[in-house]
């Protein structure tokens, strides 16, 4: 494994001296490749808190561009690159925020035929797609592909995220009627800006503790309330039937 330089042993003194993290914990996130679906609110939170960290490679999908719209939960984004393309955009904010990151756009919408192929090599995928539809296809080929996958979902004053690996999956807790549903929450419904912010936080926190093996979280899933400012953690329960994890469950 390559050696921290003296200008990341500086960068990341408050890492290394954390109990528990250290040099090896850093080391860790240096190795990792993780891909982010969505450059969106969600993103806009885990993106930052990502890359500052030192996630030693980021891959950012999303074929969306800018609109003025986002910028109210998006503060990646400035009011000057309305109409840029959302990943490019976001890879370059990341490698600016640490010079030690290579990011990588990836300008597609991922679907159930691509989602394997664009997904596969990294060691966490961290979703933060705004419909069920791409939420559904990621945590198939997650499955798969057998990548642990943080899901990150915010829409009006709710806010949900966990980690899945393996089985219980997504579709364990979701079910099979959304497949189709590509609708965008946000536009529909609304979201207050912090909100997704906050989750795509929390989702970066999972997903360091999960490449650093601080704590084994999967199963859970944290929800937040927004309007009555409290945070809920439910355990979830594996499908017996569950088309896509249910095959590890007879296999193993
Ligand atoms: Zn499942």
């Amino acid at each position: 494994m390559a050696e921290l330089t003296d200008q990341e042993l500086e960068r990341y003194a408050r890492h290394i001296v954390l109990p528990r993290f250290g040099g090896a914990g850093q080391n860790a996130l240096k190795a990792a490749s993780v891909a982010i679906v969505g450059a969106g609110g969600i993103g806009s939170g885990a993106i930052p808190a990502l890359a500052a960290a030192g996630i030693g490679q980021l891959t950012i999908i999303d074929d969306d561009i800018v609109d003025r719209s986002n910028l109210q939960r998006q503060p990646i984004f400035r009011d000057d690159q309305v109409g840029g393309g959302k990943a490019g955009l976001a890879a370059a904010f990341a490698m600016a925020v640490n010079p030690y990151v290579e990011a990588s756009p990836r300008e597609r919408r991922i679907d159930p035929a691509n989602a394997a192929e664009l997904l596969a090599g990294h060691d966490l995928v961290l979703d933060g797609s705004d419909n069920f539809a791409t939420r559904l296809a990621v945590s198939d080929a997650c499955v798969g592909l057998g990548i642990p996958l943080v899901s990150a979902a915010a829409v009006q004053l709710q806010g949900q995220v966990g980690l899945f690996r393996g089985r219980p999956c997504f579709r364990c807790f979701v079910g099979d009627a959304f497949d189709s549903d590509d609708c965008d929450n946000c536009s529909e419904l609304g979201v207050l800006g912090p909100l997704p912010l906050t989750i795509g936080g929390f989702a970066a926190l999972l997903a360091i503790r999960a490449l650093t093996g601080m704590g084994d979280d999967a199963g859970t899933l944290h929800l937040l309330d927004a309007d009555r400012l409290s945070w809920r953690a439910i355990p979830l329960p594996a499908d017996p039937g569950c088309r896509t994890c249910g095959a590890l469950a007879r296999s193993g």
